[in-house]
C-alpha cells in the first residue's frame, strides 16, 4: 500500500487565507464513511480517534472524531490506518514521512519547527526517492544532455596516470591565465608547446588557443552575435538575417569596405551579444552543486510575515494560485530580470555605456540566489548610448526563449532524480 494518496491528511490548513481546506473536509467525510463499516463501530458506535490529541488511544463517537480531525488534524505518521482495519505491510508509518506540521506550509507556530526539521525533511525525501527508484528505476538523459555528459566524462580523465589535471581542467586553467594576464595568442601557443614538451608523449594538452577554446566551447555555453541597426530599430535575425540595411531607417548594416578589403568578411556597424538562457537553466539541473537546491523554495515556505526569500512574498504566492499547474512542479524556475547601464572604460573621454541584461533564477536558497555564478548574463546591449525605449528590440531573443520556456517548456535532465522532465520557467 502506498501513502501518496494520503497526502491530504497533513494538508489541512489553507496556507494563505487561513481556515481549513475544503478538500480536507471532504476527505474526512470519506474517512468517517470508511470507518463506519468497521465491526467495532457497528457494535459499539465508537472507535479509536486518530487526532493529534487522542492518538488512537481514546474511543470516541464518529461525529466527535470528525470534529477532532477538523480542529486538530491527524496524528503524525498515520499514513496507513492501522487502527482502523488497514494493514501496513511495509511499515510506512514507521518510516517517518513526517509532513512537518501542516504540509510544511502551516501556520506561524509550525514554521520554527519546519526550519529545525529541515534535515529530516531531506532525509525523508531521500527515502521517498529510494522508494520511487525501486519501482521505476533511473532514466537515461535525453540526447543533448547525454552528449554533454559523455563529453564531460571524456575530458575529465587525468592527462596521464597520477596527474592532477584533466584535459578539461588544464584547458580551462590556461584560458583563465590568458584572460587574466592579457596574454597574446602567440604567447599562449609558446607556453602550451613548452608544457607539451615536459609532459609525457601523447598527453592531450591543447596545442594552442584555438584548440583550448574549442574544447571548452563544446562543453560550455555558447554566445551568439547578432548584428543590429546603429539606431536601435531592429536586429538582423530570423527573417531579417540576410538584410543589409535597416527596414525602418535604412541605415547600412555593415561598415563600408575599404579598398582591397575582403568582400566576404564584412564588419557590422553594431553588434550585440546574446547568451542563450535555456542551456544555462538546463545546466542548473545537470550539476549536483545546483540541482538539489533548485527546490529549496518548496521546502522552506513560511507565513509568519518575515521575508527572507522571494518565495515568501505575496507576488510568488499569488502567482502559484493563478498558475497552479506551473506551481505543481517545484522544479519549474521563477526568474527575475534586471538591467542597468555600465560604462566599461570610464577613463576615456568618449562616453560609452553598454547595457547588460541579467536573469536570476529565484528558486535557489538565499545564500546562492544572488551570487555571481547564478546571475545569468543574457543580452549584452552595445553602446555608445542608452537604448532607452528601444531596449525591447534587444530583448527579442530573450523574449522568444522565455515564451518557449513558458509553453511548451523544454526537456531537461535532472541529475538528482536521474530522470528527464519538462522544465518550464516564468519571469516574475
Ligand atoms: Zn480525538
Ligand atoms: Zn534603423
Amino acid at each position: 500500500m502506498s501513502w501518496h494518496h494520503r497526502v491530504w491528511m497533513y494538508d489541512r490548513l489553507n496556507p494563505t487565507r487561513g481556515g481549513i481546506k475544503p478538500e480536507f473536509y471532504d476527505k474526512v467525510e470519506d474517512f468517517i464513511e470508511t470507518i463506519s463499516k468497521l465491526d467495532v463501530v457497528k457494535s459499539e458506535g465508537k472507535c479509536r480517534c486518530p487526532c493529534v490529541k487522542c492518538r488512537c488511544t481514546n474511543y470516541k463517537e464518529l461525529n466527535i472524531i470528525k470534529m477532532h480531525l477538523w480542529e486538530k488534524g491527524f496524528m503524525p505518521n498515520y499514513w496507513i490506518w492501522t487502527e482502523h482495519g488497514e494493514i501496513d505491510d511495509i511499515g510506512i508509518n514507521q518510516m517517518g514521512f513526517n509532513n512537518c506540521g501542516e504540509g510544511g506550509s502551516g501556520s506561524g507556530a509550525n514554521v520554527e519547527e519546519c526550519d529545525m526539521y529541515d534535515i529530516s525533511w531531506e532525509d525523508n525525501s531521500r527515502r521517498y526517492h529510494e522508494m520511487v527508484f525501486d519501482s521505476v528505476g533511473p532514466e537515461d538523459p535525453h540526447v543533448e544532455a547525454k552528449n554533454f555528459f559523455d563529453l564531460l566524462e571524456a575530458t575529465q580523465k587525468p592527462l596521464w596516470e597520477g596527474c592532477v589535471h584533466s584535459q578539461l581542467s588544464i584547458a580551462v586553467r590556461m584560458l583563465c591565465i590568458k584572460a587574466e594576464e592579457n596574454q597574446s595568442q602567440e604567447s599562449f601557443k609558446q607556453w602550451a608547446t613548452l608544457i607539451r614538451e615536459i609532459a609525457p608523449e601523447g598527453s592531450a594538452i591543447p596545442r594552442d588557443y584555438y584548440e583550448a577554446k574549442k574544447l571548452v566551447q563544446n562543453l560550455g555555453l555558447k554566445a551568439i552575435k547578432i548584428d543590429c541597426c546603429s539606431n536601435n530599430c531592429m536586429l538582423y535575425r530570423k527573417d531579417d538575417a540576410a538584410l543589409t540595411s535597416c527596414k525602418f531607417c535604412e541605415a547600412p548594416r555593415f561598415k563600408p569596405i575599404s579598398d582591397g578589403g575582403c568582400k566576404s568578411k564584412r564588419v557590422p556597424v553594431r553588434r550585440m551579444h546574446y547568451l542563450p538562457l535555456i542551456p544555462r537553466l538546463r545546466r542548473l539541473y545537470a550539476s549536483m552543486s545546483s540541482a538539489p537546491h533548485m527546490t529549496w523554495h518548496i521546502k522552506n515556505q513560511r507565513d509568519d510575515g518575515v521575508m527572507i526569500h522571494p518565495s515568501h512574498g505575496e507576488a510568488w504566492k499569488s502567482f502559484d494560485r493563478i498558475h497552479s499547474d506551473f506551481a505543481l512542479e517545484p522544479r519549474n524556475i521563477r526568474l527575475g530580470l534586471c538591467s542597468n547601464g555600465f560604462t566599461p572604460n570610464i577613463q576615456f573621454s568618449k562616453p560609452y555605456s553598454c547595457w547588460p541584461v541579467i536573469v536570476i533564477p529565484y528558486n535557489l536558497p538565499p545564500g546562492m540566489c544572488m551570487k555571481d555564478p547564478y546571475l545569468f548574463l543574457t543580452c549584452l546591449i552595445p553602446g555608445p548610448n542608452n537604448p532607452k525605449a528601444n531596449i525591447d528590440v534587444f530583448l527579442g531573443p530573450l523574449i522568444d526563449e522565455l515564451n518557449e520556456l513558458w509553453n511548451p517548456g523544454v526537456l531537461t535532465y535532472d541529475i538528482v532524480e536521474k530522470k528527464n522532465f519538462v522544465l518550464k520557467a516564468a519571469l516574475m
